[in-house]
């Protein structure tokens, strides 16, 4: 069921919009004298694993063969899934479990290749085998498991609304009757919208950094997505935008997209999940403490 009634799973303090962007930034960096590669952040709260095997992992064989890893990522979500042009840094919280993951596989960051893909298409993209996995705010569904396995969940977050700054019309999406509401081309927000709001006009980009470009530009009347990928369009620019005060009207449960019937390599990132301790809690306080998201670490859903 898509659309559910209002889930606390995300307490939202709308004044603290602090700068989720400006986490590892502050102001190009200059290069390194001697040209070698710095980790992207400067204090990893996980461990790169030694010596380590997986039995029966198509997916770990891959890697191994290859001798890198190819992550599926975001790069326009600011606190979740970014990349800086100018410090050429990626960064956020799905972003570092994508990092923890290779390094319990035993690859550092010099060893991990990046591909941004967007939402509608994350299935292909695996199903291809050009990603190992994916780790980009991708919520786990029954329709998404026809093609792909998830691991986790290893966040939970729930549909929201992006208006301009001082908007006090549109706290719903009942309200937005007759309007023109933004989502991401194959995403679970604007499948809602069309299912099960006949009366809201939809727009729909592949990415929500050109939504949310229009609604500063007056082009549409609001944006729709998971509360926390919005929490980070609005860190970036408080003057012009806000998150509904409202509570969040879905559940996304976020999971880490894996080829299907890979059961070692989800099984494997189950576990790291399971037993990692304190190093969701230290991802979570190094890019989402300053935000006013409140959650804690979900149990593992081992289907
Ligand atoms: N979590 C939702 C989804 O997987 C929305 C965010 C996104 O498009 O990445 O569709």
């Amino acid at each position: 069921m898509r659309f559910k009634k209002a889930l606390a799973t995300v307490g939202l303090v709308a004044a603290a919009a602090l700068a989720l962007t400006g986490c590892n930034s502050g102001g190009p960096a200059a290069p390194a004298e001697d040209g070698a590669k710095e980790p992207a952040a400067s204090s990893t709260p996980w461990t790169v694993a030694e010596g380590f095997t997986l039995e029966g992992s198509p997916t770990f064989d891959n890697i191994k063969e290859r001798g890198k890893v190819v992550i599926g990522v975001k790069e326009d979500q600011p606190g979740l899934g970014y990349y800086d042009n100018v410090t050429q840094e990626r960064s956020g919280f799905d972003v570092d479990i994508a990092r923890w993951i290779a390094a319990s596989v035993g690859f550092d960051e010099s060893n991990i290749e990046y591909k941004a893909i967007a939402s509608a298409n994350r299935e292909q993209a695996i199903v291809n085998g050009d990603v190992d996995y994916y780790v980009g705010t991708y919520s786990i569904n029954d329709k998404r498991k026809n093609d792909i396995d998830f691991a986790g969940p290893y966040f939970i977050t729930g549909q929201g609304l992006l208006v301009r700054q001082g908007e006090t019309d549109f706290q719903t999406l009942e309200e937005l009757d007759g309007k023109t509401v933004c989502s991401a081309t194959g995403s679970t927000p604007i499948q809602n919208i069309k299912e099960n709001f006949p009366g809201i006009k939809p727009q729909e980009f592949d990415l929500y950094s050109a939504c949310v470009e229009n609604l500063v530009n007056n082009q549409v009347d609001a944006v729709t997505t998971d509360q926390a990928i919005l929490i980070g369009y609005a860190a970036q620019q408080p003057e012009d935008l806000m998150v509904t005060s409202g509570p969040v009207f879905t559940e996304e449960q976020y999971g880490v997209g894996l080829s299907k019937g890979d059961d070692a390599f989800r099984a494997h990132i189950n576990d790291m999940f399971t037993d990692g301790g304190d190093v969701w809690q230290d991802i979570f306080d190094q890019n989402l403490g300053d935000s006013g998201i409140k959650v804690s670490q979900p149990a593992v859903d081992a289907y």
